[in-house]
């Protein structure tokens, strides 16, 4: 049995059910949160602001959507799920305008809200500064609120272990709706106490939402990319409503997770694209697992938005709570090796097994990159140079096409986008 360093009491999974104890084994401490320099966070931000990717990697977007609309149910479900979303978006929108209802009574709603978020079906919620270092570039301004209620909602645990498959990708589209009615109900409830209200609806996240969620305690971030938190690991949808309401933050706690992940690595061993990196490094002032982005997006747009890492994850499928008592019984990562937690079907590839990887052809990972005018030009520099230098003015032509509709699709908004490209995810 490994030394117990420290728990972590958390409130239970629904609303009304009794709070969970986690141990946390003395040789998975590290620290609150995530390691991070703020210096360095800081600095980033000014000189290299985030950027969404569906402006600095447009190409690649657009290739992949080309991709799954050959998978004729995926692209039904897909525009079913636009037709639905971008209303909720909207509505979401219109909350940054919305006046209180009543007058505020000055008292701390902290608590308050955390209760009715749970009613309204969130796993966790947590509140913290809205920290505006993370914002998208094209984002900033978006929210002028300055705290942040961080809103978990879980996705549904029969389906999500079917991943990659099309009952998955429904699940995973169908909680984001879920959750974003949940959210705008959210937000009449603050100003019916007397605050404003900025519903962020997913779809329309100002930035990467994982540190601010971080600060508030509601889990640490994984290899595999995704926030882990105590009931569900990473099967869960995210979301925020920022507001100027009295309230208090909640601090970032030490689940272990930091540490564990370079134990488990099941999430790295099992990805079929090979792109999920085994070790840590220092990125934009935080430490982390990174994500080769290049290995990941083919896999993801020929095998069903793939989340072979959210499947595998034994936190996803235990729980913390189960995952860390069995560590610390054992030293084994619970349910490492078994094909109940490592195994995967692949549409069209079969079945993989724990130890078993798909190989793919060459060129599979081949894939247009960066925004749509970079690569508009890095193509047709590659079709003049097959060409022994002449460029044609078909070829020309074809240039100016492509520029005029890169200049048109650069807000990266995603209402806009959904205008422009019905099929749009
Ligand atoms: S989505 Fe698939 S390809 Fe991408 S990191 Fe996860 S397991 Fe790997
Ligand atoms: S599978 Fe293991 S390594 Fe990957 S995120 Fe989950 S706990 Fe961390």
């Amino acid at each position: 049995m490994l030394k117990i360093g420290h728990e972590v009491v958390r409130p239970g999974r629904h609303w009304g059910d009794s709070n969970v104890t986690i141990p946390v084994p003395e040789e998975l401490e590290t620290t609150p949160g995530i390691p991070l320099t703020a210096r360095e966070v800081d600095w980033y931000a000014r000189e290299y602001p985030l950027e969404t990717m569906n402006i600095t990697e447009r190409a690649s977007r657009d290739w992949a959507n080309t991709l799954r609309d050959l998978h004729a149910e995926m692209r039904e479900i897909r525009k079913e799920h636009d037709k639905l979303n971008s209303n909720l978006i909207m509505a979401a929108r219109s909350t940054a305008e919305m006046d209180p209802t009543a007058e505020p009574n000055g008292e701390d709603i902290s608590q308050l809200v955390k209760d009715k978020a749970r009613q309204l079906g969130y796993l966790e919620v947590g509140i913290t500064s809205f920290d505006p270092r993370y914002d998208y570039k094209s984002k900033r301004g978006f929210t002028i609120m300055p705290h942040a209620i961080c809103l978990a909602y879980e996705q549904d645990f029969e389906p999500t272990q079917t991943i990659p498959s099309v009952d998955a990708e429904i699940v995973h589209s169908s909680t984001y709706r879920t959750q974003a009615a949940a959210g705008l109900e959210l937000g009449n409830f603050i100003r019916s106490m007397g605050y404003k209200a900025h519903v962020i609806h997913s779809s329309d996240a100002t930035g990467p939402v994982i540190p601010m969620f971080v600060a508030a305690g509601l889990g640490q971030l994984g290899a595999c990319g995704y926030l882990l938190s105590p009931h569900t690991g990473n099967r869960m949808r995210l979301m925020m409503v920022t507001t100027d309401a009295n309230v208090t933050y909640d601090a970032p706690v030490d689940y272990g997770i930091h540490a564990f992940c370079q134990v488990c690595q099941v999430c790295v061993n099992r990805c079929p694209g090979r792109a999920l990196m085994r070790d840590k490094i220092w990125w934009r002032g935080i430490e982390k697992n990174k994500l080769y982005f290049k290995r990941c997006r083919p896999v993801m747009a020929r095998y069903l938005g793939c989340g072979v890492c959210m499947k595998v994850c034994p936190i996803q499928k235990y729980g913390l709570k189960n995952t860390m008592e069995h560590y610390a019984a054992t030293g084994q990562v619970l349910g490492k090796g078994t094909h109940d937690l490592e195994g995967y079907n692949l549409e069209g590839k079969g079945y993989f097994g724990p130890g078993e990887l798909p190989v793919f052809d060459r060129g599979f990972f081949d894939m247009p990159h960066g925004n749509s005018d970079e690569w508009a030009f890095d193509s047709m520099k590659e079709a003049a140079r097959d060409n022994e230098g002449e460029i044609p003015d078909d070829m020309l032509d074809d240039l100016k096409l492509q520029i005029q509709r890169a200049i048109a699709l650069q807000s990266g908004d995603v209402l806009q986008m959904m205008a422009e490209d019905q099929d749009y995810i």
